[in-house]
């Protein structure tokens, strides 16, 4: 916990709370806040991690919980603990911290100097990360310093006894920045809170605006207007992926959305993430089409709170962008690059320092899981302390440099991992830019020399050929290319504070394995010295290498092909079902790209081509089997990721996607309500590694044989969908029971499905395993620069 927690009676408080409920451990104070291990059963758990909020001394104030659900340890009684002060002081930079509930009220209030101030802030909210250039955090080093404090804002700054004591962003009407509304050309319209008025208007009208909020611009548009949520995504490229909503309140969220206990909490936190809900009512189709779940956020700056009271209407809150771009965070950058999409501009003179895009966190197994890491959680480092997965060496600096897609870089220093925002998909030259702004910045505000430099095994990613650049010009320190999976072991492991021997289970949809093929379905054992592959799914070949990845029908074809050869592949042919292919845009060409396989032109036909989108001709068929038996751009893949492809397009779910994973998510949405403990059969399979010892061979022939027998039963595809997720689920126990690990960490991008996951936990417990799987940082390559980190430490590849 960080915030105004020591020297307030909150230890003792800690210690009554856990008291009171019976549970056990300890608290202590650190350098970084407090440290509380509880110990107990789940349910007074959850009430103690509720109360802490609620019911903390009067003068405290909790401006970041981090919270992971830790493997017991069997304490006895609840002590205080002695401070813990050993260890090098590192600088923390708190993250941007929503509007706490008493400037909010002072915002609300006619009688208050800073009623309706869109930049009220104190100490225990508003902008940190954002507007911080240099360490100390002090006023002079942040955006604030063109401010200069009237005696008001001076006086509160100066009194101890003063919420705004040293608040560095401290700002009044008089003194702070203000708002402006921009047309298109760049002209003020209006300022002030006419300005505001005005912008809501606009949105009200069903046109878009562009605000210029806390970590970077966002495109806001009326969510219940049908009409102008499509012209967003056709002006942004955005066709189908998921919009997040922004509501006026809490109860506002529940008229369309079911909201449990703990995601009411995380929507009202200082964190103020996008929280994934179960919508029961979307608020208009385009905003979150053919998915169960919307992306929901609460006011969390002055600004947003003034907007949304005035609107009282959901509105799309999604990042300043054209697809694949990092989000603006200038206005006079802005302006030329969202005015094809923004209607008129809400700016202001504080200029942000950082992108920061929202964060996204979705609730799982009854814990929070993080998705997406940057406003409210980035840069808060994750210590390496106790239970870490070996002896690290804490002496140098590392710098680790993320995967491509969902690109993070981190630092390792002095036993904290300190993990950047969410930075993007490496697809181009405005993401690549950003990605080398951060890996300069980080370095530079924790003063870091790292010694050594960590990147993927992929020689095609760019943040690979970055870290190889720097080594190759001497430029840099020593590197080390960590392979993918075992990264995202890692990050598990060390976030969950797993002492090994212990069993990774690392799927998703591509990372380069160390034997040069396409990986994607493994499995490791991680000791305190290694982490080895011990088994891995059957491989097969992929026609056209990184169309593929766009293109799950030739996962299916490829799946085909290796169980059928090519008179099979072409008997059966695409699609066993009838075809629902993606919508057309004019044009379009899916903007969703992947760099993850070598780029070789493409024989087959591109979705624009005039055949059935779902379909192949004979001739691009015929292609195809000359190519997988040829083994031209047809790259091997032991991919679970290209498995979830391969069912949904045999299903007929989806050929083509639009975005990363969105056949797999569209074949768990498909599984909707059914309930069932069916699976299909699998053989697991031993074969001789290269090291001279043994490799289990997940084979899924007979699960596919299964499941093409029952697409011709024509038995539902709810049904055949769910028990293909069982039966991933059994393939996990299998292998864990064959290896004897009784301790799990699962992680990869396919971890991102809940049915999988919350399967997968259920009969690992069941069959008397521990599973872990990531909280505090994305399953999906955002946590692979952690793990990078932890190989480093550990000097692992
Ligand atoms: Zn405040
Ligand atoms: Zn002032």
């Amino acid at each position: 916990m960080r915030g105004a927690v020591q020297g307030v009676g909150f230890r003792p408080f800690v210690h009554r709370l856990a008291s009171a409920l019976g549970l056990t451990g300890w608290v202590n104070n650190s350098n970084q806040g407090v440290l509380i291990d509880v110990e107990g059963p789940r349910a007074s758990l959850e009430q103690f991690l509720s109360r802490l909020r609620t019911e903390n001394p009067p003068r405290s104030f909790i401006q970041s919980l981090e919270s992971r659900w830790l493997e017991a340890t069997g304490c006895a009684g609840f002590e205080i603990r002695a401070s813990e002060s050993a260890g090098a002081r590192l600088a923390i930079i708190m993250p941007d911290l929503a509007t706490c509930p008493e400037c909010v009220r002072e915002i609300f209030d006619p009688l208050n100097r800073r009623h309706l101030y869109p930049f009220t802030n104190c100490t225990h909210c508003g902008p940190r990360f954002s507007i911080v250039e240099s360490l100390p955090y002090d006023r002079p080093n942040t955006a604030m310093r063109k401010f200069i404090l009237c005696p008001e804002c001076e006086r509160e700054y100066h009194d101890p006894a003063d919420r705004r004591f040293h608040a560095q962003p401290n700002a009044c009407p008089k003194c702070g920045p203000h708002l402006e509304l921009w047309n298109t050309g760049g002209a003020v319209l209006s300022t002030h809170h006419t300005a505001l008025l005005q912008a809501a208007e606009i949105i009200r009208d069903g046109r878009i605006l562009a605000l210029k909020g806390i970590g970077g611009f966002q495109l806001l548009v009326a969510a219940r207007n049908e009409e102008a949520v499509r012209r967003l995504r056709e002006r942004k490229q955005r066709e189908e992926k998921p919009l997040a909503v922004m509501y006026p309140s809490l109860e506002a969220v529940r008229a369309d959305c079911r909201v449990t206990e703990p995601e009411a909490r995380l929507l009202l936190s200082p964190e103020s993430p996008i929280v994934l809900l179960r919508c029961v009512a979307p608020p208009a189709p385009s905003v979150a089409p053919g998915n169960p779940h919307l992306g929901v956020m609460l006011p969390g700056s002055p600004l947003h709170h003034l907007l949304m009271a005035e609107l009282q209407i959901p509105v799309v809150a999604t990042s300043g962008n054209l697809t694949d771009e990092p989000i603006c965070i200038d206005e006079r950058e802005a302006l030329p690059r969202l005015r094809h999409i923004a209607d008129a501009f809400l700016v202001h003179n504080r200029p942000i320092v950082r992108h920061v895009d929202d964060s996204v966190v979705r609730v799982i197994l009854g814990r929070e899981q993080i998705l997406r890491r940057a406003r409210g959680y980035a840069p808060l480092p994750l210590p390496l302390t106790a239970g870490r997965p070996a002896a690290f060496d804490f002496t140098s600096p590392i710098l680790a440099v993320g995967a491509h897609l969902k690109n993070t870089v981190a630092l390792g220093i002095g036993g904290q991992v300190f993990v950047s925002q969410h930075i993007g998909d490496l697809e181009t030259l405005e993401s690549y830019e950003a990605f080398l702004r951060v890996t300069r910045d980080f370095q530079k505000i924790y003063d870091a020399a790292p010694q050594l430099i960590a990147s993927d095994q992929h020689p095609d990613y760019l943040s690979t050929q970055f870290a190889a650049s720097l080594v190759a010009r001497q430029l840099g320190p020593r590197s080390l290319a960590v392979q993918h999976h075992v990264a995202h072991v890692l990050a598990c492991a060390a976030e969950n504070e797993l002492a090994p021997p212990l069993l990774g289970v690392s799927w998703d949809g591509t990372g380069f394995g160390s034997d040069g093929t396409i990986w994607g379905g493994e499995f490791f054992l991680l000791t305190s010295k290694s982490c080895r592959r011990v088994a891995h799914f059957r491989q097969f070949r992929l026609p056209g290498g990184e169309a593929a990845i766009h293109e799950p029908r030739r996962a299916a074809l490829g799946v085909l092909y290796e169980l059928f050869g090519e008179t099979g592949m072409m008997k059966y042919g695409l699609p066993l079902r009838e075809i629902s292919g993606p919508s057309m845009t004019p044009g379009g060409h899916p903007r969703f790209r992947g760099a993850h396989a070598p780029r070789v032109p493409q024989s087959a036909p591109s979705p624009t081509a005039s055949l059935s989108p779902g379909n192949f001709d004979d001739p691009a068929l015929k292609d195809l089997a000359i190519m997988l038996q040829r083994g031209i751009n047809s790259p091997l893949t032991s991919s679970v990721g290209r498995l979830f492809d391969a069912v949904a397009a045999l299903l007929g779910i989806r050929q083509i996607v639009r975005f990363e994973g969105q056949a797999a998510m569209e074949l768990e949405f498909a599984i909707g309500d059914v309930k069932t403990d069916e699976s299909y059969s699998f053989r697991l399979d031993s074969k001789d590694d290269t090291q001279g010892g043994s490799l289990l061979v997940v084979d899924w022939e007979p699960t596919f044989a299964s499941i093409l027998a029952d697409i011709k039963r024509e038995v539902p595809a709810a049904l055949i969908s769910a028990r293909f997720h069982n039966t991933l689920a059994e393939t996990i126990v299998a292998v864990a029971k064959r290896t004897g690990q009784s301790q799990l960490a699962l992680s990869g991008g396919c971890f991102q499905n809940r049915y999988l996951t919350e399967r997968a936990v259920f009969r690992l417990t069941e069959e008397g395993f521990r599973p872990s799987w990531p909280q505090r940082f994305p399953p999906n390559d955002g946590g692979i620069a952690l793990g990078q980190i932890v190989a480093a430490m550990m000097d692992v590849e």
